[in-house]
Protein backbone atom coordinates (compact mmCIF):
# COMPACT_ATOMS: atom_id res chain seq x y z
CA UNK A 1 0.00 0.00 0.00
CA UNK A 2 1.36 3.52 -0.74
CA UNK A 3 2.13 6.23 1.80
CA UNK A 4 -0.53 8.50 1.82
CA UNK A 5 0.58 11.98 3.19
CA UNK A 6 -1.64 14.88 4.65
CA UNK A 7 -0.77 18.25 4.42
CA UNK A 8 -2.71 21.45 6.12
CA UNK A 9 -0.77 24.74 4.70
CA UNK A 10 -2.02 27.29 7.60
CA UNK A 11 -1.81 30.96 7.65
CA UNK A 12 0.55 30.61 10.54
CA UNK A 13 1.18 26.83 10.87
CA UNK A 14 1.72 23.91 7.84
CA UNK A 15 0.98 20.34 9.34
CA UNK A 16 2.26 17.02 7.91
CA UNK A 17 1.51 13.49 8.54
CA UNK A 18 0.58 10.07 7.23
CA UNK A 19 -2.21 8.10 7.51
CA UNK A 20 -1.92 5.08 9.29
CA UNK A 21 -4.42 2.21 9.61
CA UNK A 22 -4.67 1.35 13.25
CA UNK A 23 -7.32 -1.53 13.72
CA UNK A 24 -9.56 -0.31 11.13
CA UNK A 25 -9.48 3.42 12.53
CA UNK A 26 -7.15 5.63 10.36
CA UNK A 27 -5.17 7.90 12.57
CA UNK A 28 -2.18 10.67 11.23
CA UNK A 29 1.42 9.79 12.61
CA UNK A 30 4.35 11.56 13.02
CA UNK A 31 2.31 14.84 12.63
CA UNK A 32 5.37 17.84 12.22
CA UNK A 33 4.27 21.42 12.58
CA UNK A 34 6.67 23.94 11.48
CA UNK A 35 6.26 27.98 10.29
CA UNK A 36 4.30 28.86 7.20
CA UNK A 37 6.97 30.54 4.81
CA UNK A 38 7.10 34.12 5.31
CA UNK A 39 7.36 34.59 1.89
CA UNK A 40 4.01 33.18 1.53
CA UNK A 41 3.88 32.72 -2.09
CA UNK A 42 3.75 30.02 -4.45
CA UNK A 43 7.74 29.45 -4.40
CA UNK A 44 7.75 28.67 -0.80
CA UNK A 45 4.88 26.65 -0.90
CA UNK A 46 6.23 23.99 -3.01
CA UNK A 47 9.82 24.13 -0.90
CA UNK A 48 7.66 23.04 2.29
CA UNK A 49 5.26 20.74 0.61
CA UNK A 50 8.76 18.70 -0.60
CA UNK A 51 10.17 19.15 2.54
CA UNK A 52 7.27 17.58 4.31
CA UNK A 53 7.04 14.44 1.70
CA UNK A 54 10.91 14.09 1.26
CA UNK A 55 11.28 13.36 5.07
CA UNK A 56 8.18 10.42 4.64
CA UNK A 57 9.24 9.12 1.44
CA UNK A 58 11.90 7.56 0.28
CA UNK A 59 13.33 9.10 -3.57
CA UNK A 60 12.23 6.77 -6.60
CA UNK A 61 8.58 5.07 -4.56
CA UNK A 62 5.49 6.24 -5.38
CA UNK A 63 2.85 8.23 -3.29
CA UNK A 64 -0.46 10.15 -2.42
CA UNK A 65 -0.37 13.68 -1.35
CA UNK A 66 -3.31 15.73 -0.35
CA UNK A 67 -2.98 19.23 0.32
CA UNK A 68 -5.36 21.58 2.05
CA UNK A 69 -4.97 25.02 1.49
CA UNK A 70 -6.62 28.37 3.25
CA UNK A 71 -8.95 29.42 0.43
CA UNK A 72 -10.68 29.07 -2.57
CA UNK A 73 -9.95 26.41 -5.02
CA UNK A 74 -11.75 25.39 -8.31
CA UNK A 75 -14.97 22.26 -8.57
CA UNK A 76 -11.96 20.21 -10.16
CA UNK A 77 -9.36 20.67 -7.09
CA UNK A 78 -6.76 21.71 -9.69
CA UNK A 79 -6.87 25.24 -9.44
CA UNK A 80 -6.13 27.36 -6.65
CA UNK A 81 -9.04 30.18 -6.92
CA UNK A 82 -8.26 32.97 -4.37
CA UNK A 83 -5.45 32.39 -1.03
CA UNK A 84 -6.30 35.65 0.65
CA UNK A 85 -3.19 35.61 2.88
CA UNK A 86 -1.01 34.72 0.21
CA UNK A 87 0.46 36.03 -2.75
CA UNK A 88 0.56 35.16 -6.77
CA UNK A 89 -1.40 31.85 -5.93
CA UNK A 90 -3.89 32.94 -7.62
CA UNK A 91 -5.11 31.19 -11.04
CA UNK A 92 -2.11 28.75 -10.39
CA UNK A 93 -2.52 24.64 -11.06
CA UNK A 94 -1.17 24.18 -7.93
CA UNK A 95 -1.81 20.12 -8.18
CA UNK A 96 0.06 19.84 -11.14
CA UNK A 97 2.81 21.83 -9.87
CA UNK A 98 3.19 20.17 -6.63
CA UNK A 99 3.31 16.89 -8.43
CA UNK A 100 6.31 18.19 -11.21
CA UNK A 101 8.69 19.27 -8.80
CA UNK A 102 8.22 15.97 -6.68
CA UNK A 103 8.79 14.18 -9.81
CA UNK A 104 11.78 16.28 -9.96
CA UNK A 105 13.11 14.74 -6.69
CA UNK A 106 12.65 11.36 -7.90
CA UNK A 107 8.99 11.51 -5.98
CA UNK A 108 5.87 9.91 -8.02
CA UNK A 109 3.00 11.55 -6.46
CA UNK A 110 -0.51 11.71 -7.23
CA UNK A 111 -1.68 14.41 -5.30
CA UNK A 112 -5.16 16.55 -4.76
CA UNK A 113 -5.81 19.42 -3.39
CA UNK A 114 -9.27 20.62 -1.65
CA UNK A 115 -10.26 23.59 1.34
CA UNK A 116 -8.44 23.35 4.38
CA UNK A 117 -11.92 23.16 6.03
CA UNK A 118 -13.10 20.76 3.80
CA UNK A 119 -10.08 18.47 5.25
CA UNK A 120 -10.72 19.07 8.48
CA UNK A 121 -14.22 18.32 8.00
CA UNK A 122 -13.33 15.07 6.20
CA UNK A 123 -10.87 14.20 9.13
CA UNK A 124 -13.46 14.93 11.35
CA UNK A 125 -15.50 12.20 10.52
CA UNK A 126 -12.56 9.64 9.54
CA UNK A 127 -11.31 9.58 13.32
CA UNK A 128 -12.62 12.77 15.05
CA UNK A 129 -15.72 14.52 16.79
CA UNK A 130 -18.02 13.47 13.48
CA UNK A 131 -17.66 9.54 13.28
CA UNK A 132 -21.06 8.66 12.53
CA UNK A 133 -22.42 11.78 11.43
CA UNK A 134 -24.35 11.97 8.09
CA UNK A 135 -24.79 15.76 8.36
CA UNK A 136 -22.56 18.25 10.04
CA UNK A 137 -20.45 21.30 9.83
CA UNK A 138 -16.68 21.56 11.03
CA UNK A 139 -16.21 25.44 11.73
CA UNK A 140 -12.63 26.58 11.12
CA UNK A 141 -12.13 29.90 13.65
CA UNK A 142 -8.16 30.94 13.31
CA UNK A 143 -6.45 33.27 11.56
CA UNK A 144 -8.81 33.14 8.84
CA UNK A 145 -12.50 31.56 9.04
CA UNK A 146 -13.90 28.70 7.07
CA UNK A 147 -16.16 26.28 7.12
CA UNK A 148 -16.98 22.30 5.35
CA UNK A 149 -20.51 21.18 4.79
CA UNK A 150 -21.31 17.55 4.95
CA UNK A 151 -24.72 16.67 4.02
CA UNK A 152 -25.88 13.27 3.58
CA UNK A 153 -22.82 11.79 4.21
CA UNK A 154 -21.16 13.91 1.24
CA UNK A 155 -19.02 16.85 1.27
CA UNK A 156 -21.08 19.45 -0.18
CA UNK A 157 -18.65 21.26 -3.42
CA UNK A 158 -20.72 23.46 -4.65
CA UNK A 159 -21.17 23.98 -8.45
CA UNK A 160 -17.91 25.69 -8.72
CA UNK A 161 -16.49 24.03 -5.86
CA UNK A 162 -16.71 27.21 -3.28
CA UNK A 163 -19.32 25.49 -0.94
CA UNK A 164 -18.69 26.72 2.57
CA UNK A 165 -16.57 29.36 2.49
CA UNK A 166 -18.31 30.53 5.31
CA UNK A 167 -15.72 33.18 6.57
CA UNK A 168 -17.21 35.23 3.77
CA UNK A 169 -20.72 35.31 5.24
CA UNK A 170 -22.30 38.92 4.68
CA UNK A 171 -22.88 38.96 8.57
CA UNK A 172 -21.91 42.51 9.39
CA UNK A 173 -24.48 45.64 9.25
CA UNK A 174 -23.61 48.48 7.06
CA UNK A 175 -22.59 50.37 10.50
CA UNK A 176 -19.28 47.55 10.77
CA UNK A 177 -18.59 47.53 7.23
CA UNK A 178 -15.24 46.04 6.22
CA UNK A 179 -13.78 45.54 3.51
CA UNK A 180 -12.56 41.64 3.23
CA UNK A 181 -9.09 40.19 1.35
CA UNK A 182 -11.41 37.99 -0.81
CA UNK A 183 -12.67 41.41 -2.86
CA UNK A 184 -16.09 41.61 -0.95
CA UNK A 185 -17.30 43.56 1.91
CA UNK A 186 -18.95 43.36 5.28
CA UNK A 187 -17.81 39.39 5.35
CA UNK A 188 -17.47 37.59 8.62
CA UNK A 189 -13.93 36.59 8.19
CA UNK A 190 -13.04 40.69 8.36
CA UNK A 191 -15.30 41.21 11.78
CA UNK A 192 -14.42 38.12 14.17
CA UNK A 193 -11.28 36.18 12.56
CA UNK A 194 -8.31 35.90 15.24
CA UNK A 195 -6.37 37.84 12.24
CA UNK A 196 -9.08 40.92 13.16
CA UNK A 197 -9.33 40.35 17.33
CA UNK A 198 -5.28 40.89 16.29
CA UNK A 199 -5.87 43.97 14.38
CA UNK A 200 -8.53 45.60 16.76
CA UNK A 201 -6.08 44.88 19.60
CA UNK A 202 -3.02 46.58 18.31
CA UNK A 203 -5.23 49.76 17.52
CA UNK A 204 -6.19 49.62 21.44
CA UNK A 205 -2.95 49.41 22.60
CA UNK A 206 -3.55 45.61 23.29
CA UNK A 207 -1.06 42.87 23.14
CA UNK A 208 -1.66 41.24 19.38
CA UNK A 209 -2.34 37.88 20.17
CA UNK A 210 -6.08 36.12 20.56
CA UNK A 211 -4.95 34.31 23.65
CA UNK A 212 -3.86 37.17 25.48
CA UNK A 213 -6.97 39.22 24.08
CA UNK A 214 -9.27 36.55 25.24
CA UNK A 215 -8.18 35.94 28.72
CA UNK A 216 -7.88 39.56 29.41
CA UNK A 217 -11.65 40.04 28.24
CA UNK A 218 -13.56 40.35 31.86
CA UNK A 219 -10.82 42.84 33.50
CA UNK A 220 -10.44 45.24 30.61
CA UNK A 221 -12.76 47.13 28.49
CA UNK A 222 -11.14 47.32 24.78
CA UNK A 223 -10.66 43.22 25.15
CA UNK A 224 -14.31 42.41 25.99
CA UNK A 225 -15.92 45.10 23.43
CA UNK A 226 -13.56 43.33 20.84
CA UNK A 227 -14.21 39.97 21.55
CA UNK A 228 -17.43 40.95 22.43
CA UNK A 229 -18.09 42.14 18.40
CA UNK A 230 -16.28 38.72 17.27
CA UNK A 231 -18.27 35.93 19.25
CA UNK A 232 -21.83 38.09 18.14
CA UNK A 233 -20.82 37.40 14.77
CA UNK A 234 -19.53 34.28 14.59
CA UNK A 235 -22.81 33.45 16.30
CA UNK A 236 -24.99 34.80 13.53
CA UNK A 237 -22.50 33.14 11.28
CA UNK A 238 -23.20 29.64 13.00
CA UNK A 239 -27.23 30.54 13.15
CA UNK A 240 -27.35 31.24 9.66
CA UNK A 241 -25.31 27.65 8.48
CA UNK A 242 -28.09 25.95 11.09
CA UNK A 243 -31.27 27.27 9.41
CA UNK A 244 -30.07 26.59 5.92
CA UNK A 245 -28.29 23.11 6.31
CA UNK A 246 -29.85 21.69 9.96
CA UNK A 247 -27.11 19.78 10.76
CA UNK A 248 -26.73 16.98 13.49
CA UNK A 249 -23.62 19.50 15.05
CA UNK A 250 -21.59 22.08 14.49
CA UNK A 251 -17.81 20.79 15.23
CA UNK A 252 -15.44 24.05 16.25
CA UNK A 253 -11.93 23.29 14.87
CA UNK A 254 -8.84 26.13 14.14
CA UNK A 255 -7.01 27.67 16.67
CA UNK A 256 -9.76 29.94 18.53
CA UNK A 257 -11.91 27.10 19.46
CA UNK A 258 -9.09 26.11 21.97
CA UNK A 259 -10.01 29.27 23.84
CA UNK A 260 -10.99 28.10 27.46
CA UNK A 261 -14.89 28.54 26.85
CA UNK A 262 -15.34 30.13 24.09
CA UNK A 263 -17.93 27.02 22.61
CA UNK A 264 -20.19 27.58 26.30
CA UNK A 265 -20.06 31.43 24.82
CA UNK A 266 -21.33 30.86 21.45
CA UNK A 267 -23.56 28.58 22.48
CA UNK A 268 -25.72 31.16 24.14
CA UNK A 269 -25.46 33.86 21.77
CA UNK A 270 -26.48 31.37 18.63
CA UNK A 271 -29.66 30.39 20.70
CA UNK A 272 -30.55 34.01 20.89
CA UNK A 273 -30.46 34.34 16.78
CA UNK A 274 -32.23 30.83 16.45
CA UNK A 275 -35.99 29.89 15.17
CA UNK A 276 -37.34 28.66 18.37
CA UNK A 277 -37.77 24.90 16.54
CA UNK A 278 -33.92 24.68 16.00
CA UNK A 279 -32.99 25.36 19.75
CA UNK A 280 -33.25 22.54 21.37
CA UNK A 281 -31.39 20.55 18.77
CA UNK A 282 -28.72 22.61 18.39
CA UNK A 283 -25.25 20.70 19.27
CA UNK A 284 -21.66 22.87 19.00
CA UNK A 285 -19.25 20.66 19.60
CA UNK A 286 -15.46 20.78 19.72
CA UNK A 287 -12.83 19.21 17.44
CA UNK A 288 -11.15 15.86 19.00
CA UNK A 289 -8.10 16.28 17.07
CA UNK A 290 -7.27 19.76 16.73
CA UNK A 291 -4.65 20.62 13.63
CA UNK A 292 -4.55 16.55 13.07
CA UNK A 293 -8.19 16.71 11.61
CA UNK A 294 -7.05 18.60 8.41
CA UNK A 295 -3.75 16.84 8.39
CA UNK A 296 -6.09 13.61 8.59
CA UNK A 297 -8.61 14.65 5.75
CA UNK A 298 -5.89 15.80 3.42
CA UNK A 299 -4.46 12.21 3.60
CA UNK A 300 -7.85 10.64 2.86
CA UNK A 301 -8.89 13.12 -0.24
CA UNK A 302 -8.13 10.16 -2.43
CA UNK A 303 -10.92 8.22 -0.91
CA UNK A 304 -12.63 10.79 -0.03
CA UNK A 305 -17.08 11.37 0.78
ZN1 LIG B 1 -14.61 37.81 2.25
Amino acid sequence: MIKRIGIDIGGHTVSAGELLSDGGSPLPAALATVSTPQERDMTSLLSVVRDQVLQRVPRGSRCFVGVGVPGFVNRERSVILRLTNFRGCDGIPAALMISEDLRSHGVYADVRMENDANCAALGEHICGTARGMKDFVVMTLGTGIGAGLVANGRLIPGAHGMAGECGHLAVCSEDLYHSCMCGGAGHLEEAASAGWLEKKALENGLPADFRAIWEMRRQNDAAKAITEESLNAVARGISSICVTLDPEAVILSGGMSRAAGIAEELRARVMKYLPLPMRSVFKLLLSELGSSAAVAGAAALDDSL
